[in-house]
C-alpha cells in the first residue's frame, strides 16, 4: 500500500433535499443511536455483494443456509432465481441512488428493501443515513460493527436501521473491510447475536485476492448451533416492529423525496 494523500472519489449529493428531509423528521429529546434491545436468539446473516454465485446459492441451499445478495444495479440478471433475497449494492460512482433503485426495480418489479454500499464508501451519517432514508431503504449494512441501530441525527431518529457486519472475507493488503475479532470463531463462542458476515462470491474473492471466509462461516454456523437467517427474515421477525414507518410489503412505495411533515409523526402511517 502506498503512503500519501489518498485522493477520495467524487459522487452525487443531493444536499439540499438531504437537509429538507431532515428537517421534516420530527425532533425528539433522543441524543443517543437506538440500538436493538438482546435478542434471546443465535442468529447468523450471511450476506454476499456485488454479483450472484449460483454455486455458493447451491451450496447454502443443500445445507439449509438462507442469505441476502447485494447486487450492483448491472449485475442484476434475470437467472437470478427469484428465491433468492436480493437487494441493492449502490455504487456511488456509477450513478445516483435514485437510478439505482430505478433500475432495480425495472429489472425485479419491485423496490430494493435494503442496501449495502460498494466498496463501503461511507461518507458521514448526515449524509448516508438520511439519503438512504428518504429513498425508502429500510436497512444498511455497510458499516463495520457488531449490533444493529437505528442512528439519531440532530435529536431525530432515522427511520432506518443499521445492521453492521462483523466478519468478512480476509484481504493480504489492509483494507476498509475488516472483521471486527482476530478470529471469527470467538463471536460464535461468545453468543454474539445477530452476527452478519460479509462473504463475497468465489469470482469476487478470486479477482481481488480476498481469502474467503465462506466455508468457515458455514463451519461456525453448524457448530454453535446459529440460526441462518436471511435479511428480510430478519427484519420481519425482529426489526419491523420498531419501525416507525411499519412495512406495508407490496404496497410499499418509495418516496425519493417525501412531502414536509410526511414522517413528522413518529407513531405515523408513513409516506402516502
Ligand atoms: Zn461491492
Amino acid at each position: 500500500m502506498r503512503e500519501g494523500p489518498f485522493k477520495e472519489s467524487s459522487y452525487y449529493y443531493p444536499g439540499e433535499r438531504i437537509q429538507a428531509y431532515m428537517e421534516s423528521l420530527g425532533t425528539t429529546e433522543i441524543y443517543e443511536n437506538q440500538f436493538l434491545p438482546a435478542i434471546d436468539r443465535k442468529i447468523a446473516i450471511l450476506t454476499h455483494d456485488d454479483e450472484f454465485d449460483p454455486e455458493m446459492f447451491r451450496i447454502e441451499r443443500s445445507q439449509g443456509i438462507r442469505s441476502t445478495w447485494f447486487v450492483l444495479a448491472e449485475r442484476l440478471e434475470e437467472t437470478i432465481p427469484p428465491e433468492a433475497d436480493v437487494h441493492l449494492h449502490f455504487d456511488k460512482e456509477k450513478s445516483t441512488l435514485g437510478e439505482q433503485i430505478e433500475t432495480y426495480r425495472s429489472k425485479l418489479h419491485r423496490y430494493p428493501r435494503f442496501n449495502r454500499i460498494h466498496r463501503l464508501l461511507w461518507r458521514a451519517n448526515n449524509f448516508d443515513f438520511p439519503l438512504l432514508a428518504m429513498s425508502g431503504i429500510q436497512v444498511d449494512s455497510t458499516l463495520i460493527g457488531e449490533r444493529p441501530y437505528r442512528p439519531t441525527i440532530e435529536g431525530r431518529v432515522l427511520p432506518i436501521w443499521e445492521v453492521p457486519f462483523s466478519i468478512a472475507d480476509r484481504a493480504e493488503r489492509f483494507m476498509a473491510c475488516y472483521s471486527i475479532a482476530a478470529d471469527s470463531e470467538v463471536l460464535f463462542k461468545d453468543g454474539l447475536s445477530p452476527i452478519t458476515i460479509l462473504s463475497h462470491p468465489f469470482s469476487v474473492c478470486a479477482r481481488h485476492q480476498l481469502i474467503s471466509c465462506f466455508y468457515e462461516v458455514l463451519r461456525l454456523i453448524r457448530r454453535y448451533h446459529y440460526q441462518s437467517m436471511d435479511m428480510t427474515s430478519f427484519y420481519d421477525q425482529f426489526l419491523r416492529a420498531y419501525d416507525p414507518c411499519g412495512w406495508k410489503g407490496e404496497d410499499h412505495r418509495v418516496t425519493i423525496f417525501p412531502p414536509a411533515g410526511a414522517r413528522q409523526d413518529q407513531k405515523g402511517k408513513g409516506e402516502s
